[in-house]
């Protein structure tokens, strides 16, 4: 198992799973929390002994404060989509994948990772989305 240095965030958000069978289906929240995980592209430390600053993984956390917190994530081919970006255009974030905690992990590993920490020597290899303290799910590289 290579060196990884791990992070954390908490946000806030709406989000409904388009066809779910029971009641996530419905408009709803969790407060979510988040596990990133890093590790150095060539395996090695830098030359102080980190994987990378865990105040440099912060960008990570930046990210979903900045796109996601306090918005309402909605799949791009769910048919309540027009409705509701009418109804708070600022708060709805149109996003490409049905949004459960699954598909929200394999985004940011897929999608925003490589942006975010592109030119870092690291890169995003794990994330943990924790939708309650019982239920998480996580997608590695
Ligand atoms: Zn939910």
């Amino acid at each position: 198992m290579p060196v990884s240095a791990s992070r954390s965030h908490d946000f806030s958000a709406g989000h409904r799973v388009h066809g779910h069978e029971g009641k996530c289906q419905h408009l709803h929240g969790h407060n979510y929390r988040v596990h990133f995980e890093v590790v150095p592209i060539d395996g090695a430390l830098d030359g102080v002994g980190r994987v990378m600053d865990f105040g440099a993984i912060k960008v990570l956390c930046n990210f979903l404060e900045r796109e996601w917190d306090h918005r309402l994530l909605i799949w791009v081919n769910d048919p309540w989509l027009p409705v509701l970006q009418q109804i708070d255009p600022q708060g709805v974030v149109m996003v490409p994948f049905n949004p459960t905690a699954e598909r929200m992990a394999m985004f940011l590993v897929d999608n925003a990772g490589p942006v975010l920490l592109a030119g870092t020597g690291c890169r995003l290899a794990k994330v943990i989305i924790e939708e309650t303290r019982k239920c998480s799910a996580s997608f590695s590289l």
